[in-house]
């Protein structure tokens, strides 16, 4: 009889659930399935001993890409059958708080293009500052940028001086296209 031995790590996934966010390939605020990668030791086809965690990933449920997922960026892993009964937005809401709070500061500007009262002399001027500025914030969320600190200027903006709408602009032009002196 001859006895073939078989063994060796092999790699597993476990779903752990659901996430929104915007995705770094196809720039869309979407669903992201979590995914925790383990290895394990098998003999013979049979694991032994304990998984060992590697890594977690999170797959774009729109361009199917998969991303590395920290943990420390969600507030929440949705379970499957939870998000099925809730909005797109409810999901953002209770996976993401920085999404959430960046599409509702998003949602408060666009709204101010509707007739706020501003702080400049030059109303129509002000008003195309404000549109750019939707426009580039708007860009730039959908491509997971950093907004952290650009976001505190977005709040107050009805309080600021044409002066520092200015500034503001250009910092969101820096960041929409930082490499425009640059030829492609
Ligand atoms: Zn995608």
């Amino acid at each position: 009889m001859s006895v073939v031995v078989w063994w060796g790590t092999r790699s597993e996934a476990a779903r752990r659930g659901v996430v929104a966010d915007v995705c770094p390939s196809c720039s869309c605020v979407t669903s992201f399935l979590v995914f925790d990668h383990f290895t394990a030791f098998h003999v013979y086809e049979v694991a032994v001993g304990e998984p060992q965690y590697v890594e977690s990933t999170r797959y774009c449920l729109n361009c199917q890409k998969q991303f590395a997922f920290d943990d420390e960026l969600y507030l929440d892993v949705l379970s499957p059958s939870e998000v099925g009964s809730i909005s797109m937005e409810e999901g953002i809401r209770r996976t993401n708080r920085k999404l959430a709070a960046l599409l509702e500061l998003l949602d408060h500007l666009r709204h101010l293009s509707a007739g706020a009262a501003y702080r400049s002399r030059d109303i129509e001027a002000s008003r195309e500052a404000l549109d750019e500025a939707v426009r580039l914030f708007e860009k730039l969320i959908y491509r997971g940028a950093d907004l952290t600190g650009i976001a505190q200027s977005l709040t107050r903006w009805e309080l600021l001086s044409d002066t520092e709408h200015a500034a503001v602009l250009s910092s969101l032009r820096d960041l929409a296209e930082p490499h425009k002196t640059q030829s492609a």
